[in-house]
């Protein structure tokens, strides 16, 4: 359901998806949050470990490492940012409201309120300067902190309660890369607040227009059923509608090309969910598509005891350690694990000692190429 803290007001985490799409927010009133993915429960875990809040459930090995990876990386951003860290303070998962006029010229007519949550906030008193640190543990691109407009609008909202003097922002990834952080002075942050306002004014219009695209659509609720999207997904299935011609893509245009790789994930994704919505209704009502019916799932068993199989192979029934071992297959992240357990070590040492461990014992292959985006 609605997240009940953001209520039904729009949020800096949709401020590009609701600037691209001016009806995205209105579009989305009533209907309930998308299903959470498995990534996003990992998310979830992983932020709540490095901000030191609750985990919803037990966190697992890797989850423990992102965490500390992301916690390590604070350290180092915090470091270069605050030249002294006496009076730092620490606020973690806080949403932070703004309410102002819904006309500019007319205060008279109401107001508008938007939100914005952190997840972790250093503020110095003294110097007053303060640090946003967004952490990010999926594999989906991240805007770069100069063009981010969720953390620019984190930052105005953390100005409008604390009047510093500068406010940076930093994204901080488990793996990859880290940017230095984007630091916006008082002339910035006045203007992203205006900026901010004019956007909430947008979305809130009557006649607020939308436009569907791949960042915009990706998480908003009225998805499946919005008919611009339905409108703009329809050209990548070629068979019902002709932009794209029902021949080898070798003959489409190059502008064609471009136009099948950036909707047929959502194309796909659409004829899933309606994959799945028969399968719910062949299991409510067998007769609900004539000439089909629902198979029962197959039933996969795992081998969970290797060391009892192993006696009863081995010294049960003479079988040798060496015929044994051509059956077992060692999960490379899961004896990472272990050996991360077993010295203590983590980051460039723990890959240290996997080396060591692993040499001369694996075969490397090459899986085949896959299309990317040029940035
Ligand atoms: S599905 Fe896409 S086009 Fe429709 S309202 Fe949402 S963001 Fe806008």
């Amino acid at each position: 359901m609605i997240d009940p803290l953001r209520g039904e007001w729009s949020s800096a985490s949709n401020a590009l998806a609701d600037r691209l799409c001016r009806g995205r927010h209105q579009a989305q009133v009533d209907l309930p949050e998308l299903p959470r993915s498995d990534l996003g429960e990992a998310g979830t875990v992983i932020h709540a470990l490095w901000t030191g809040t609750e985990p919803p459930r037990e966190p697992r090995a890797d989850e423990m490492e992102k965490a500390a990876a992301l916690g390590e990386q604070e350290v180092r951003v915090a470091e270069e940012f605050f030249p002294t860290g006496d009076g730092l303070v620490r606020i973690v998962e806080r949403r932070l409201w703004h309410e102002f006029p819904a006309m500019s010229n007319d205060p008279a007519r109401g107001t508008l309120k938007t939100s914005g949550r952190f997840d972790v906030a250093l503020v110095h008193p003294e110097s007053r300067r303060a640090l946003i640190c967004d952490g990010k543990s999926g594999w989906l691109p991240v805007t770069p902190n100069p063009s981010n407009l969720q953390l620019r609008r984190l930052a105005a909202l953390l100005w409008l309660q604390l009047d510093s003097a500068e406010i940076g922002v930093c994204i901080l990834k488990p793996v990859g890369k880290r940017e230095p952080p984007c630091v916006y002075n008082v002339p910035d942050l006045r203007r992203s607040v205006s900026e901010l306002e004019e956007d909430v004014r947008q979305s809130h219009a009557p006649d607020a227009r939308r436009t569907a695209g791949e960042e915009q659509c990706r998480y908003c609720r009225a998805r499946e059923g919005c008919p611009t999207r339905l409108a703009w997904l329809a050209t990548a299935l070629p068979a019902a509608f002709p932009p794209l011609p029902l021949k080898t893509a070798r003959d489409w245009t190059p502008a064609q090309r471009v136009l099948f790789l950036e909707r047929e994930k959502d194309a796909r994704d659409w004829l899933a969910a309606r994959k799945e919505e028969i399968k719910s209704l062949l299991a409510e009502q067998p007769d609900a598509v004539p000439g089909y019916s629902l198979k029962p799932g197959r039933t996969l068993e795992t081998i969970i005891d290797p060391q009892e199989v192993w006696q009863r192979f081995g010294p049960g029934m003479g079988g040798s350690l060496e015929a044994f071992m051509k059956c077992i297959k060692v999960g490379k992240s899961a004896l990472k694990e272990e050996l991360r357990a077993l010295s203590g070590h983590k980051g460039k040492a723990l890959e240290a000692d996997l080396d060591i461990l692993l040499a001369g014992c694996v075969e490397t292959t090459t899986s085949a190429a896959t299309i990317e985006r040029l940035k």
